[in-house]
């Protein structure tokens, strides 16, 4: 069985020449969705992802999901009955978390930019706020004492040290999110002068990284951070979220994260915090490791041509479904995604094909001269690893083409 060199990590079943998403072989999925292009997850890999993550964290750390990953409601429903809380960033999302059991005291909400209506919509439906600047702080205040409510908020900190290695920084240095930590010891002098329900710390200092030991750095660095600034809290925390991070391999030559590593280097951190404060909450929020190796794109080929000697697959999907199969999400250079032809997944004769989207432009490329089995219009492109910043991360309206379904099989 040859498939594309670089499917380190796939996780799916492949019965009769089709890969089957959550029991279902492809194309009855095609058939039972009635369209293309799809994004369909498999149920049974989220809930396998999480039930391993547990046993390797610490038994009383909280897992969070990031809502921002996987939006689609079928999913945070699910995932309502697998993690302990969740993290939105809109009011939509919030909106999308309280449809679920999830109670809302453990939904938080985070972001820079939040407006009156927003904060007044947080405070009503009694989530915490992670406050991410002086000015946010008055504001809640005020909007506290318009509503006749006390609003939970916990204070989002700009760390001083930066997650190393990782795809995208949101902490260390000048940064749009959070506070800075030397402001701290001021800002958490006025936060106990306001009539607040202050719940404690959240630090997220960024995303997609692959390597324990910065990861490991990291979480050490932050639990110090909230041990250091405990000093300045004299009724204590009684939360605290230490980001995540946690990255999933896109690419040809990246490894899994280790997370049994992080997680045993997080019990003998949490020891530590426990000494202090025995009763706070240590939680971490992850969105893509959760959801991003759950999920396919599914698109049709409509035409196959050879321009000057090199092949083309043209298909009905392209990066206004999914921008960052296309290289334009966050990449410096672009690299192809795993890619299958998921009705042929055991063929053997194989061409080297470059698959593009539908769009009139030049970036709309889903893989680039990739060596897959020979195709034909109407057999299926899948992308994997599309589980997280997929659909919710794209132009959907690029182009006026067709929007692309989504199922949780
Ligand atoms: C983006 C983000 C996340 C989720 O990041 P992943 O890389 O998907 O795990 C979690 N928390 C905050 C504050 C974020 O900005």
């Amino acid at each position: 069985m040859t498939i594309a060199k670089h499917l380190f990590t796939q996780p799916f079943l492949v019965q009769n020449n089709q890969l089957v998403i959550g029991d279902v072989p492809l194309t009855r999925l095609v058939n039972r969705i009635g369209k293309t292009p799809f994004y369909a997850y498999d149920r049974q890999l989220i809930i396998d992802r999480v039930t391993q993550l547990r046993q390797q964290m610490p038994a009383d750390l909280k897992i969070h999901y990031a809502l921002k990953a996987n939006p689609m409601p079928a999913v945070v429903q699910l995932m309502a009955g697998l993690v302990d809380g969740f993290d939105v960033a809109s009011t939509a999302e919030m909106h999308v978390a309280l449809d679920t059991l999830m109670h809302s005291q453990h939904i938080s909400i985070a972001g820079p930019s939040k407006r009156r209506a927003e904060l007044s919509k947080a405070i009503a439906a009694g989530i915490t706020i992670n406050v991410e600047s002086a000015n946010e702080l008055e504001t809640i205040a005020q909007l506290s004492a318009q509503n006749g409510m006390t609003a939970s908020v916990a204070i989002r900190i700009n760390p001083a040290f930066e997650l190393k290695t990782s795809g995208m920084k949101m902490g260390g240095g000048a940064k749009p999110f959070g506070i800075d930590e030397e402001q701290l010891p001021t800002v958490l002098q006025r936060l106990h002068a306001l009539q607040l329900d202050f719940q404690g710390f959240h630090i997220y200092s960024g995303s997609q990284n692959l390597k324990a030991a910065a990861l490991i750095e990291a979480q050490q660095q932050s639990i110090a951070l909230a041990m250091w600034l405990l000093e300045f809290c004299p009724n204590g925390i009684k939360k605290l979220n230490i980001g995540g991070g946690y990255g999933i391999p896109y690419f040809a030559g990246e490894q899994p994260l280790n997370t049994q590593q992080v997680g045993d280097a997080l019990a003998i951190e949490m020891t530590k915090f426990k000494v202090v404060q025995p009763h706070a909450e240590v939680i971490i929020e992850l969105g893509r490791y959760l959801v991003g190796e759950a999920g396919v794109y599914v698109s049709q080929v409509v035409d196959k041509k050879i321009s000057r000697g090199q092949t083309y697959l043209i298909v009905d999907g392209g990066l206004h479904h999914h921008l960052a199969v296309s290289g334009n999400f966050g990449q410096v250079i672009r690299k192809n995604y795993p890619v299958a032809i998921g009705n042929k997944m055991h063929v053997e004769q194989q061409e080297t094909v470059t698959i593009v989207g539908c769009l009139c432009t030049p970036l709309d490329i889903i893989a680039d001269k990739m060596c897959l089995p020979v195709a034909e219009v109407g057999d299926f492109v899948v992308v994997y690893q599309s589980g997280a910043y997929g659909l919710t991360a794209s132009p959907n309206a690029f182009l006026s083409q067709p929007n692309a379904a989504e199922v949780l099989v």
